[in-house]
């Protein structure tokens, strides 16, 4: 990736090498949503990207994400009326960092999705918001399928369990796993955290949770999302390689 080269031209970068990895994998990459992890991103990058078509979005930290929604959710329906296009799709904010119980309630009326469900005690939580939201709230369950000691998600000897907890609340939903990929890994390391949660979310599958609904994994992010597509991933989550800005710690940037 040159140092000169656009936004535009770094995202149309990013979905041919989405597109080859789906060829690659035998995958439609109609199956594949890109969600632009803003966190390093200035506010004119993220209405740029907007303009080129993106529509998923994603944050890791609650007031980031609530501060950033409330800026481009304006900018966008703005765009949608004075556009009056009604093929423009609906902005989609993904809320991907360890989430606080606490912080519940700020981060609901914008995510579109939970990426980072990875206890009992949040699961419940967020049932009982969900309850006097009136509506059923999507998560993702958060697993930890790399041997290094990492602080989030859930140990894979507890995850399918926990699923069938979170499958058993009535105002939650669970529509798949996320996982990350180990930092300073080999290609093969990476490559079996991924092969692992793939098989952890067929195992689910079969035991028929989360029913239809159950599809999604959101794995992959600048450095790994090739291979993450190569394993069954439907949601990437890219930063930096779009927008440029240092390296993030993924491990430790979120809420605490
Ligand atoms: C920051 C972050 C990303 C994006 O990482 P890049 O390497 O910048 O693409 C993806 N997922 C999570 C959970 C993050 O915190």
């Amino acid at each position: 990736m040159g140092k000169q080269s656009t936004l535009a031209e770094r995202l149309a970068e990013i979905r041919d090498r989405i597109s080859n990895a789906c060829v690659r994998a035998k995958r439609d990459p109609s199956e594949v949503t890109l969600v632009a992890v803003t966190k390093t991103a200035a506010p004119e990058q993220i209405r740029e990207i907007l303009q080129l078509g993106v529509t998923d979005l994603a944050e890791s930290r609650v007031q980031s994400l609530v501060q950033r929604a409330g800026q481009i959710n304006e900018f966008y329906s703005r765009k949608l009326v004075h556009g009056n296009d009604k093929t423009i799709p609906r902005l989609r904010w993904h809320m991907i960092g360890h989430l606080q119980r606490n912080k519940i309630k700020q981060v609901l009326p914008v995510a579109s999705l939970i990426h980072s469900v990875d206890s009992l005690r949040l699961a419940e939580e967020l049932d009982i918001a969900g309850a006097k939201a009136g509506r059923r709230i999507p998560v993702l369950l958060q697993i930890n399928a790399s041997e290094e000691a990492t602080k989030y998600g859930v140990a894979v000897g507890a995850s399918v369990h926990l699923a069938e907890q979170i499958d058993s609340m009535p105002n939650v939903q669970i529509v798949g796993l996320m996982s990350m990929g180990p930092l300073d890994a080999t290609p093969d390391q990476v490559k079996s955290v991924f092969a692992r949660t793939q098989e952890i979310f067929e195992e689910m599958k079969w035991h028929k949770i989360g029913t239809n609904n159950f599809r999604h994994l959101s794995m992959g992010m600048s450095n790994d999302f090739e291979v993450a597509i190569e394993n069954g991933s439907t949601l990437v989550r890219i930063g930096t390689s779009l927008f440029g800005g240092s390296k993030p710690d993924h491990v430790d940037d979120s809420d605490e």
